[in-house]
């Protein structure tokens, strides 16, 4: 159906500065569902601000790997690299 779930995630965009704060995941029951980082394995957004692409995967080893891609190399086909990562351990919510 082309759903999502919200999630509870807030970060600092590195392109910009602004927090952002309105996380998407496909990974749930997909309807509208706020759901906590720990509920999935991958969550995302664009940046309100300046449009980056800000994504979250969770590792096998537990953590959770922070990618950021500017917006005008952003294809979900092709991914490129992104110009930062950042590792962050596994979220305890529970
Ligand atoms: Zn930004």
């Amino acid at each position: 159906m082309g759903m999502y779930d919200l999630v509870r995630f807030e970060i600092e965009c590195p392109g910009c500065g602004e927090i952002v704060s309105s996380f998407q995941s496909q990974d749930g029951e997909c309807i509208l569902n706020w759901v906590n980082p720990s509920d999935v394995d991958n969550f995302y957004t664009d940046c309100w601000n300046c449009g980056d692409w800000l994504e979250v995967s969770k590792q096998e080893s537990g953590e959770y790997m922070l990618s950021f891609y500017k917006y005008e190399h952003y294809n979900p086909w092709l991914p490129g690299v992104p110009y930062k990562t950042k590792l962050i351990e596994g979220f305890k919510w529970k």
